[in-house]
């Protein structure tokens, strides 16, 4: 993606180098705390598991654990060094500030023909881990967007799980990444998660999952939506769609869990789904192609 010289994007959080406090300050993220109390048991947000990152359950981490805020697993005691943003980090902060810019001028252009105003996300950067408003977040949750505070949660080290483990290399696998995860704030926004959050209670867990495979290909779609309006930007480079493309196939939850997980008990879709709905909204730059919950559509 040609990205260099572009316009960031102003609502990114940077917490890196903060980490090993749990309730301290965050430096650079200008000293704000985010409001951990009041949602008992932590699960407020019920409604974030279901977005809650592409691989968590891949990484064996048990999202109902973050949101609880069980921390038992999470070293508490982090040494003094913990490196403070390297040249790289930087430049892929950077990155992650335009293609930011870029979501927050294609979903304010998108809400405003539909006579809705789009309000953009903060994206928080973190390093070993931070707090959310659905839990403390580690280095293993994966980037995730919690709707109970509107945002979403990054550890750039992500990036190389997602070139060496996941085998999804590519600057823009790294921007599909983050226009998913910006897709769940625009369900939020336009309703979708609430829905969901409002349904839940009276599904069964079959249920949920299904419903939760809609979101996320829907997600998935408005991702591709994404790709589209870069493309007409002519950002994208020779191996940018194919780059995302990949990564959506290497997420899908039959590649992930790799035959162990039965496909009822799918969260994200499987690989050929992801991989159908980015492209859905890659080749039509068109949201209104982006309705996994109508009948017949997965
Ligand atoms: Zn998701």
């Amino acid at each position: 993606m040609k990205w260099r010289g572009r316009e960031r994007s102003s609502n990114i959080e940077d917490r890196r180098g903060t980490a090993g406090g749990t309730g301290g300050g965050f430096g650079r993220g200008g000293g704000m705390r985010i409001p951990m109390g009041g949602r008992s048991g932590g699960l407020g947000g019920i409604g974030a598991i279901i977005v809650i990152g592409l691989i968590l359950f891949a990484v064996g981490i048990n999202p109902l654990d973050m949101l609880a805020g069980n921390t038992s697993s999470v070293p508490r005691q982090t040494n003094a060094s913990v490196p403070s943003a390297n040249a790289g980090d930087d430049e892929l902060a950077q990155f992650v500030g335009v293609v930011v810019k870029e979501t927050e001028t294609l979903w304010g252009e998108v809400f405003q023909q539909n006579n809705m105003r789009y309000a953009p996300p903060k994206v928080v950067l973190f390093t070993e881990m931070t707090e959310s408003g659905c839990g403390v977040a580690d280095a293993s949750s994966g980037p995730f967007y919690c709707p109970d505070d509107r945002k979403v949660y990054i550890d750039l080290r992500f990036y190389d799980r997602l070139r060496q483990q996941f085998g999804a290399p590519g600057d823009f696998a790294q921007a599909y990444v983050i226009a998913h995860e910006i897709g769940h704030h625009v369900q939020n926004l336009t309703g979708v998660l609430p829905d969901f959050n409002a349904r839940r209670a009276r599904m069964s867990q079959e249920e949920r999952n299904a419903y939760s495979v809609r979101v996320e290909l829907q997600a998935d779609c408005y991702a591709g939506v994404w790709a589209n309006y870069v493309n007409r930007e002519n950002l994208l480079e020779q191996g940018d769609a194919e780059e995302a493309i990949n990564a959506a196939n290497q997420i899908g939850d039959d590649t992930l869990t790799r035959g162990t997980v039965q496909p009822r008990n799918f969260t994200h879709g499987t690989s050929a789904q992801r991989r159908e709905w980015l492209n859905r909204g890659m080749q039509s730059g068109d949201v209104g192609q982006c309705d996994t919950f109508g009948n017949g559509a997965i």
